[in-house]
């Protein structure tokens, strides 16, 4: 027998909570591992079938949905790709673990008057929590960014709901301003259920979130809870929430060869070192070359510097093209990271460093750049 604790049952009420995530993602994951199966050479749909104890039609439909058309007998032939290249871990997932990271210390509800100002962050966390985020966005696009910080914010607001803490009274909450009517589709569930602001601040009626003003016409304070935001939520809305601007969800570039065909990029990892995509501080883009055997199958290099208060970074990196989408997503993958070298340019003794892990480099860079350095934050917004 164990001692009845509530903390302990509130913990196992907040796994349970989880469990329809996972559930709900179970058919992409089947999804991911048929496509793998397939392109590491098992070309047998009945062996596949048998492997996932599914029908026949289930492992078209998983195939089709990753743009494998398993009746063509030319995608039959196709050579298998190493499982090196299968062993990736989905980028959503490293993400999200980054995200655990920053926001865990948190406390994520500056809604609350008591708790405005987050006491327990400091001004250079801050500056931290900023940067990484802007580079997070710069990297995967704000489309992954903002729905990987979605489901880890209902994450948290389960925990608030769970720890039971309601608003208590309206005059406790901070007033949000600068509604923005969005006849669009909400698809982070950002905006306030009411009048689409972007500005919630409470969750209503268990999930729905809503801004301080509709939250008074539709609820008792007592009934409402206070919204779990990050201290950088703002960063995840703007323009993500915005159906027009998810249609792709990612940048592109255009590649144009010596016969002059054109083709389209997703531009994946690379965003975070082209000037336009970039959040980077006072980035330069020093040259960019893309080649390889076949143009579906293409490499790129690209040279950049960045810089803040006379503390700059010289970057070589090297991305591999990727024409698979990720999860769910509709659009390939795009340049994954390789490889990086990275020269800090301000020190006397500038040594390189090489990576291989993007968010080791992330983690130097920022560091470099903004570390020990609160009174001059990334733009705010
Ligand atoms: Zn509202």
């Amino acid at each position: 027998m164990i001692e009845d604790d509530p903390t302990e049952r509130a913990r196992a009420l907040l796994k349970l909570g989880n469990w329809p995530i996972r559930r709900d993602n179970l058919p992409a994951d089947r999804a991911d591992l048929m496509a793998a199966a397939w392109r590491a050479g098992i070309r047998n749909i009945n062996v596949l079938a048998k492997a996932a104890d599914v029908s026949r039609d289930v492992v078209y439909k998983d195939l089709r949905s990753h743009g494998i058309e398993p009746t063509d007998p030319e995608a039959k032939k196709e050579p298998p790709v190493s499982t090196a290249a299968l062993t990736f871990q989905p980028a959503r997932s490293l993400l999200l673990r980054k995200m655990k990271d920053l926001f865990d210390d948190d406390r994520g509800l500056g809604v609350l008057v008591e708790y405005n100002g987050r006491p327990d962050m400091t001004d250079q966390e801050k500056t931290m929590q900023r940067a990484w985020v802007d580079a997070l966005i710069s990297l995967h696009g704000l489309s992954r960014a903002a729905g990987v910080y979605s489901s880890y914010a209902q994450d948290r607001q389960r925990e608030v709901a769970r720890s039971g803490l309601s608003v208590g009274s309206w005059d406790d909450l901070v007033l949000g301003t600068k509604p923005v009517s969005a006849w669009v589709r909400d698809e982070h569930d950002f905006l306030c259920v009411v009048c689409c602001g972007a500005f919630p601040s409470v969750i209503v009626n268990d999930f729905d979130p809503a801004c301080l003003r509709c939250a008074r016409d539709v609820s008792e304070p007592g009934q409402a809870a206070p919204l779990w935001k990050a201290y950088t939520h703002d960063r995840f809305v703007f323009p993500g929430v915005l159906r027009k601007n998810l249609e792709k969800g990612e940048s592109t570039i255009c590649i144009t060869y010596d016969d002059n065909e054109q083709r389209e990029y997703t531009c994946g990892d690379v965003a975070l070192l082209f000037p336009k995509s970039t959040r980077l501080p006072n980035f330069t883009q020093r040259s960019a070359q893309f080649g390889g055997e076949s143009r579906d199958a293409i490499t790129g290099i690209v040279e950049a510097h960045t810089e803040n208060e006379g503390r700059g970074f010289d970057i070589l990196a090297t991305f591999t093209y990727d024409p698979r989408p990720e999860g769910r997503e509709p659009h390939p993958y795009g340049f994954r990271f390789t490889a990086a070298r990275m020269t800090p340019t301000h020190l006397a003794e500038a040594r390189t460093t090489e990576y291989t892990d993007v968010y080791e480099l992330l983690d130097d860079l920022l560091t470099g750049l903004w570390g020990g350095n609160p009174a001059k934050a990334p733009g705010t917004s």
